[in-house]
C-alpha cells in the first residue's frame, strides 16, 4: 500500500467541485421547482442540476453585480424569466436561481424567501465549512499519524544508525587496538634489535679497545723501561721517538673510542669530589716546560669565590682543559697561554663558572670557527701538514662540555689569538665526603715501606712488564696466571695488594674477586687461606684491564674490587695507584703468616 503524500492530502481538500455539487444538492432539495445554476467568478457554468438558460454575457453581468452587491441581485433568464443571483464569497462562486413559483415580492431583500435562501446558503456554507474542518481535522489526524509514523521511523532509523555506528566504532577501536598492539610489538622488536646492535657495537668497541691497548701496553711500557737502561745518544733518541709515537697513538685510540662512546650515548660523567685547583694547576704544569722551550708563558688563575672542592668528573674536566691548552700550545709561538676559571654567578645553589683557555697564537678565521668543532675538521688544509692533529679534540670537548651542562665556544682574531671558553655550573663537594685519594694520601708514608703484591695476569709480555714496573716502585711481586692460581697463592701467602687482570682463561678476574670476597665473608673458609685470614680489612684488589669503558670499571667495582687501572700501564699512574692503595699495609702490621 502506498503511503498518502502531503500533496495528495491537500489535493483532496481543494476539490472545490465536490463542494459545489453538495451545495447544489442542498439547494435543489430546498427549492424543488427552481432552476439553479452555479457559475464561477468568471461567469463559467460550474454546475446546474436543473439548469437555467443564461447566455455568457448575462452570467458575467450577474456575477459582477452580485459580487459588488454582496447579496441578491435580480436579472432575467434567456427565456425572460426572472432570476436572482447570490455571490458566495467563500467558494467563490455565484448561484443563480429562477423560481417561477415564488412571487416577485418574495425576492425582495429581507423577504421570507430571500432570508430563508440566505440562511440556507449560509447553513450550507457552514455545513461545508464544518465538513471542511472535519476533513481538515481528519487530514490533520492522518498527517499526525503519518508524521508519527515518520517520526517513529526516524527514531528507529536513528537507533539503527546509532547501533550501526556503535558497531562500527567498536570495530574501529578493535582494529586500532590490534594495530597499536602490532606496532608496539614491531617497535619493541626493533628496539630489541637496536639494543642488540648497540650491544654489538659496544662489545666491538670493548674488544677493539682491549686488542689495541694490550700491545700498546707493551710498547709504551718497554720503551719507557728501555729508555732507562744505559743507551747511546742515538738509541735513546730512537727510544724516545717510539715512546712519543706510542703515546700519541694511544691518545688517538682514546679519542676515537671516546667519540664512539659519546655517539653511542654510553659516556657518563662521574660525580666524585675533587680539588679544582689541583686539576687546573696540573694542566698548566704539563705545558710549562714545552712552553718555556718556545718562549711562551703559561699561567693559570681561579677566582677565589669558586669553591675549592667540587663534585664532578675531574678526569673529563682535565681532558677538556688539556685538549684546549694543548691546542693553544700548538698554535702559539710567542706570548702567553692563560687558563682561567672565573666566577659568573650563583644559581640554584651552584656556582656558575667560566673556564677559558686564552692564547696569543695564530687565531682562527671567522668563517672556519664553526667548522673546527666538527670531527675530523681543521681550520685549513695546511694545518695537518704544519701542526699535525686529527681534528677530533674539539669535537670531543664540545660533547664533554655539553655533558657537563655547558657549551664550548671560541672568540678569535687571526694573528692575535683565540679564547676557547665554556660556562658550567659547579657544585661544591659536601664537607663530609673525603675522596679516596685524600684518605689514602693521609697514610702515604707507610706505603713507602714497601710490600708484597700479587700480579694476576695471563699474558707473558704483560706479566714481565708489570712485574718490572712494580718492582721498580719498590715492591715485591708474585705472579699468578689466572684467577684459580691467584686463589692458590692466597691459600699459602700474604699479600698487601692484588693487581687482577680481568680477562683471563680458567677463572677470570671478576670471578676470582667474587670468590675472594666470599671467602673473606665466611670465617670457616677463611681459615684455609693464609692470605685472607689475618686481614683486618678486605684485601685490596685493583682491576687491571685494557677495557677502559666506564661500564668495565663499574663491573670491576661491582665484583668487589676496590681499585681500577687501565692498560697500558703508565708508570706514573701505577705509582699513583700504589701510593693510594698501599696504605692498607697499616692493617697488616701484625700479620702472622702461620
Ligand atoms: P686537532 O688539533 O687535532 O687538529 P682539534 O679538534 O683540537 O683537532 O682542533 C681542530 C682545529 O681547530 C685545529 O686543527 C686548528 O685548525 C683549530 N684550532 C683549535 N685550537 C686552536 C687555537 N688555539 N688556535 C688556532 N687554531 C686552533
Amino acid at each position: 500500500m502506498t503511503e498518502p503524500t502531503f500533496d495528495s492530502i491537500f489535493d483532496d481538500l481543494i476539490d472545490v467541485n465536490e463542494e459545489l455539487q453538495s451545495f447544489l444538492a442542498i439547494l435543489e432539495a430546498l427549492l424543488p421547482e427552481a432552476s439553479i445554476l452555479l457559475v464561477s467568478e468568471a461567469g463559467t457554468v460550474l454546475d446546474g442540476a436543473r439548469p437555467l438558460a443564461l447566455v455568457q454575457p448575462v452570467r458575467e453581468r450577474l456575477v459582477q453585480e452580485a459580487k459588488a452587491a454582496d447579496g441578491f441581485v435580480a436579472g432575467k433568464s434567456d427565456s425572460g424569466a426572472r432570476c436572482h443571483a447570490v455571490y458566495l464569497a467563500k467558494l467563490p462562486a455565484v448561484v443563480i436561481i429562477s423560481c417561477a413559483a415564488a412571487p416577485e415580492d418574495d425576492w425582495r431583500p429581507g423577504s421570507a424567501l430571500t432570508t430563508l435562501l440566505q440562511n440556507t446558503i449560509d447553513l450550507a456554507l457552514h455545513r461545508q465549512e464544518r465538513e471542511m474542518l472535519v476533513a481538515d481535522h481528519e487530514q490533520s489526524v492522518r498527517q499526525i499519524n503519518i508524521l508519527q509514523q515518520q517520526h517513529g521511523k526516524l527514531i528507529e532509523d536513528n537507533y539503527r544508525q546509532y547501533r550501526l555506528n556503535q558497531d562500527r566504532e567498536k570495530e574501529y577501536a578493535r582494529k586500532l587496538e590490534s594495530e597499536i598492539t602490532k606496532q608496539t610489538a614491531e617497535l619493541r622488536e626493533a628496539n630489541v634489535r637496536l639494543e642488540e646492535i648497540s650491544q654489538l657495537k659496544s662489545d666491538f668497541l670493548a674488544n677493539m679497545s682491549h686488542e689495541l691497548r694490550t700491545p700498546m701496553n707493551a710498547i709504551i711500557g718497554f720503551s719507557e723501561l728501555l729508555s732507562e737502561t744505559p743507551l747511546a745518544e742515538e738509541q735513546l733518541d730512537y727510544t724516545r721517538t717510539i715512546s712519543q709515537s706510542a703515546a700519541s697513538l694511544l691518545s688517538l685510540i682514546n679519542d676515537i673510542l671516546d667519540l664512539a662512546k659519546i655517539e653511542a650515548g654510553k659516556l657518563e660523567l662521574e660525580r666524585l669530589p675533587f680539588d679544582l685547583a689541583e686539576v687546573v694547576d696540573n694542566v698548566a704544569a704539563m705545558f710549562k716546560i714545552p712552553a718555556r722551550e718556545k718562549g711562551v708563558v703559561v699561567a693559570c688563575k681561579i677566582d677565589n669565590r669558586i669553591p675549592k672542592r667540587i663534585m664532578g668528573d675531574s678526569n673529563r674536566l682535565r681532558q677538556v682543559l688539556i685538549n684546549l691548552a694543548g691546542n693553544a700550545m700548538k698554535f702559539t709561538e710567542q706570548g702567553g697561554i692563560d687558563i682561567l676559571v672565573d666566577y659568573e654567578r650563583e644559581a640554584a645553589g651552584q656556582i656558575v663558572s667560566r673556564f677559558s683557555v686564552r692564547d696569543s697564537g695564530i687565531g682562527i678565521p671567522a668563517d672556519r670557527v664553526e667548522a673546527i668543532f666538527e670531527k675530523f675538521t681543521q681550520a685549513d688544509g695546511s694545518t695537518t701538514r704544519k701542526y699535525g692533529g686529527t681534528g677530533l679534540g674539539l669535537a670531543i670537548c664540545l660533547q664533554l662540555v655539553e655533558l657537563m651542562g655547558g657549551r664550548l665556544a671560541v672568540e678569535s682574531e687571526v694573528g692575535k689569538g683565540s679564547t676557547f671558553y665554556f660556562v658550567i655550573p659547579l657544585e661544591e663537594a659536601p664537607a663530609e665526603i673525603i675522596s679516596l685519594k685524600e684518605h689514602k694520601a693521609a697514610g702515604r708514608e707507610k706505603a713507602a715501606s714497601g710490600g708484597r703484591i700479587l700480579l694476576v695476569e695471563d699474558n707473558a709480555v704483560n706479566q714481565r712488564l708489570a712485574s718490572i714496573l712494580i718492582t721498580r716502585e719498590g715492591y715485591e711481586v708474585e705472579v699468578a696466571s689466572d684467577g684459580a692460581e691467584a686463589l692458590e697463592h692466597l691459600r699459602h701467602q700474604v699479600f698487601d695488594l692484588v693487581f687482577m687482570d680481568v680477562q683471563m682463561p680458567n677463572m677470570d678476574g671478576m670471578e676470582a674477586t667474587r670468590k675472594i670476597r666470599e671467602i673473606e665473608a665466611d670465617p670457616a673458609l677463611r681459615q684455609d687461606y693464609v692470605g685472607l685470614r689475618t686481614l683486618k680489612e678486605p684485601l685490596a684488589i685493583v682491576g687491571l684491564t685494557a677495557h677502559a669503558r666506564k661500564e668495565d670499571e663499574t663491573a670491576c667495582y661491582d665484583s668487589g674490587m676496590n681499585g681500577f687501572l687501565t692498560k697500558p700501564i703508565i708508570k706514573a699512574k701505577l705509582a699513583m695507584v700504589l701510593s693510594e692503595m698501599m696504605p692498607r699495609i697499616s692493617c697488616l702490621e701484625n700479620k702472622d703468616p702461620s
